[in-house]
């Protein structure tokens, strides 16, 4: 399998297979991250670094991020993805853990 660059390769291989969830999802098609407009350095916006991120410094990240995802021709698909495997970290799709969170408070009423 090609790598997915810097966002998807890591995140997805450090943090998600061990759960088992990220194996079952990447049996469907996953081609549409070869089109991610976040690969490469600008995934770094993507996430949180590892400690002491201020409150400031993540909105700025976070719109970062958003705008890069504007700009992406895979953002649907990759909003739905993040839901689906209800992934809890990072910008995916345009939206923060939180607004998908809050998303799916929404849904699941
Ligand atoms: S929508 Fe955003 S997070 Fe998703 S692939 Fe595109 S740039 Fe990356």
């Amino acid at each position: 399998m090609a790598s997915l660059g810097p966002k998807f390769g890591s995140q997805l291989n450090a943090a998600h297979t061990p759960g088992g969830v990220l194996v079952a999802a990447t049996m469907a098609d996953m081609t549409w991250q070869a089109r991610a407009a976040c690969r490469g350095p600008q995934a770094r916006a993507f996430f949180p670094p590892g400690a002491g991120e201020r409150r400031h410094e993540r909105a700025e990240r976070e719109q970062r991020a958003k705008a890069i995802c504007a700009q992406c021709s895979v953002q649907t698909a990759c909003l739905e993805y993040a839901v689906s495997i209800r992934e809890r970290h990072g910008v995916w799709g345009g939206l923060s853990e939180s607004e998908r969170r809050a998303m799916l408070k929404t849904v699941d009423a």
